[in-house]
């Protein structure tokens, strides 16, 4: 259970780390710095080494790294772990500044994916992202990471003697009812670039030079361990930041095989993956490609390749809750801390068949990782993953995996500490067979 606690510490670390998807990326990317890794560009030509570990980046928020095998692609193929970098959040709008009856500044957010909206009301938000910062060059404007730290903004709730029927379900209009509160004005105050201003001081730069920013909220609370026994983990983005940790722990320390490993950190789940670092974009599939082709291999090699491949989906699943057990299917209820998830459904919004299910459930097997099985209940439509985007662009045999978790969107989500060491440990397995 040490071991256990300390993996699910570190998890907690690298989320508190990564209030956006610019920021998961980034520690993602110090990670593998730290481990052997060497950065690659897009625009550079690729010179790959057999056994040489290697990362590439795509708009500051997606993220691949991969090992090159010792053996020969066509015949040993990839091995792939994909999982996704963004969570449900807020994205602050242009010229946010609203004064609210002469005297509140609130700003203008709209929704960023399926947040639980009402988790969101009475936290200590802040504020982060990146700023693209002019320079000489047109095409390429400088970009920077913002993370103003500080819970500078809120979304009070109403009172309950305002709204009598609070208790009984409340529509929340994303519009009015939740923007953050930044602060009180006086007669005097002039709302042009307020938040431009505040974000300019924090990353020491003139406000002039900020062109364009991409900023999101974030809950300020950080992560803990809970329960009787410490068995779960309390924290937001377990979706899918948890994956993204234990599959960036899984690659950096599994021994090279015959395979090419690869974990490929997607952004965009959230809002259906159609964007140039999402999983329905060719980035994945360009690299693989230019993997083989650095590699002295030609376009009948790297079909071959996929064929001899395999691609591990994961993202989190839903545990039974206990207060809602019939939320769940009548015969397949995962539990928090008795095993990683195999997501299963009939229309194919996860990737899992019989063939790769029994793949994955073979590497959990041998290495005493206990495994469930999770569908939807068959009159409720269940969210879908990164599986089946990425299969429409690579066809390579896939299962759809996750550890069960609770309140899945909620701005902080319950997890198992077992489940997470378990599935890190499949990763790990998986990597080097
Ligand atoms: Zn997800």
């Amino acid at each position: 259970m040490v071991r256990e606690k300390q993996f699910a510490y570190n998890l907690i670390d690298f989320i508190d780390n990564s209030p956006s998807q610019f920021h998961a990326t980034n520690e993602v990317k110090k990670s593998l710095d730290n481990n052997g890794f060497k950065e690659l560009t897009f625009s550079d030509k690729w010179n790959l080494e057999k056994s040489g570990k290697y990362y590439v980046i795509k708009n500051g928020s997606a993220i691949v790294a991969f090992v090159i095998g010792n053996g020969n692609i066509e015949e040993d193929g990839f091995k792939l772990v994909g999982a996704h970098t963004d969570s449900p959040t807020f994205r602050i709008k242009p010229n946010p500044e609203i004064i609210s009856e002469k005297s509140y500044l609130k700003l203008n957010t709209e929704v960023y994916g399926g947040p639980i909206l009402s988790t969101w009301f009475d936290r200590p938000l802040s504020i982060a992202g990146r700023v693209a910062i002019k320079t000489d060059n047109t095409l390429k404007p400088k970009e920077v990471l913002v993370d103003l730290k500080k819970p500078i903004v809120i979304i009070p709730s109403l009172a309950i003697h305002m709204n009598r029927k609070v208790n009984e379900g409340v529509n929340i209009n994303p519009q009015t009812d939740t923007l953050p509160i930044l602060t009180v004005i006086g007669e005097e105050f002039k709302k042009d670039k307020y938040l431009i201003n505040i974000v300019a001081e924090n990353i020491g730069i003139d406000a002039d030079d900020i062109m364009e920013l991409d900023l999101f909220l974030y809950n300020t609370e950080k992560g803990s361990l809970i329960g009787a026994n410490e068995e779960f983990i309390s924290i937001g983005k377990l979706d899918n930041l948890a994956m993204v940790h234990a599959g960036l722990n899984g690659i950096i320390d599994s021994k090279v095989g015959k395979a090419t490993n690869v974990l490929a950190c997607f952004d965009n789940e959230e809002v259906g993956s159609r964007t140039k670092q999402g999983a329905a974009s060719p980035m994945l599939r360009t690299i693989l490609e230019r993997i083989a082709i650095s590699l002295g291999k030609n376009k009948e090699d790297f079909y071959r390749s996929l064929s001899n491949s395999f691609i591990i989906s994961a993202d989190q699943a839903h545990a039974l809750h206990p207060n809602y057990p019939d939320k769940n299917d009548p015969t397949n209820k995962p539990i928090i801390n008795k095993g990683t998830a195999i997501k299963i459904s009939a229309n194919q919004a996860y990737t899992s068949d019989s063939m790769s299910i029994a793949v994955y459930e073979s590497i959990c097997k041998s290495e005493n990782i206990k495994v469930q099985k999770f569908v939807n209940r068959s009159d409720e439509k269940g969210g879908s993953t990164i599986g089946p985007i990425s299969s429409a662009q690579l066809d390579i045999s896939s299962v759809d995996i996750g550890n069960p978790i609770l309140g899945m969107h909620s701005i902080k989500e319950l997890g198992g500490v077992k489940d997470h060491y378990g599935v890190y440990k499949s990763f790990k397995k998986f990597y080097e067979i």
